[in-house]
């Protein structure tokens, strides 16, 4: 008989992804606000008591949008150009059994709001609404291992592409709340250059979208330069 463990979701992380395209492949490498709303009955200060003396947190979470699509025992890492396959528990793909995840987060905050806590954090690559069903902190004298091995993926990602942005997208910044820091989040995450590895000819003129912060962003690339081409508020994905 198969051991089978139910989990509950402790809690749901904010973040400005709309959707799996475009989101840093691991966390920290992208300096994004996000918010863990925790669930009643996991919300009370006194179980963050200590907490906040930790910078950083070890979120577990479930990859829920990829749940129905099962998993596999083999799987293309992005980071070898989508064209090697690797067994399915040497990646830190979301199609695997049981489907949990693990991020690295920084604190900034814990906000207590009528009795509620809220987890300010930086850095996630989580859709919008995922669940959480742990939290540990980050403990640098067992985490952190200046030693270990990388396995395919080393180091971290080289930032591969430059990122312009065309008048229209600048114009369309100015008539955006917080139009500055969308930038910025824009520039990092293009710049990590979230295309799929396995490109086909005449991929160069597509235009390229992804849903962040309640806009449509658009970009297309050539050669090492990405330009925004537009920017535009879709109230929908807020
Ligand atoms: N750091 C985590 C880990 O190692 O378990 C996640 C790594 S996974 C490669 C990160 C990718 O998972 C993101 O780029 C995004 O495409 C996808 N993702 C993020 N949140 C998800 C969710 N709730 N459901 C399905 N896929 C998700």
């Amino acid at each position: 008989m198969k051991d089978a463990f139910a989990l509950t979701a402790i809690g749901h992380i904010r973040t400005p992804f709309h959707e799996k395209f475009g989101i840093p492949r691991q966390s920290g490498l992208v300096d994004v606000a996000g918010v863990v709303e925790m669930l009643p009955g996991y919300d009370k200060p006194v179980l963050f008591d200590g907490l906040e003396a930790f910078s950083h947190l070890w979120l577990t979470f479930v990859f829920h949008q990829s749940v129905s699509q099962g998993w596999r025992e083999r799987v293309r890492p992005p980071r070898l150009g989508g064209n090697q396959r690797k067994g399915v528990f040497a990646t830190r793909s979301p199609f695997r059994p049981n489907h949990l995840g693990l991020s690295v987060v920084r604190l900034e905050q814990i906000q207590v709001k009528e009795g509620r806590v809220r987890l300010h954090v930086r850095g996630a690559d989580l859709l919008d609404g995922t669940p959480v069903v742990d939290i540990k902190p980050y403990l640098p004298y067992v985490d952190a291992l200046p030693d270990a091995a990388g396995g395919f993926a080393p180091h971290p990602p080289s930032t591969q592409l430059q990122v312009v942005f065309s008048d229209e997208a600048e114009g369309q910044l100015q008539h955006i709340p917080s139009g500055e820091t969308l930038k910025t989040l824009i520039k990092q995450l293009v710049a990590l250059d979230p295309r799929p590895a396995y490109r086909k000819e005449g991929d160069e003129d597509r235009v390229y979208g992804m849903r962040l912060a309640g806009c449509n962003v658009r970009w297309q690339v050539s050669g090492n330069c990405a330009t925004v081409v537009s920017i535009e508020a879709n109230d929908e994905s807020q």
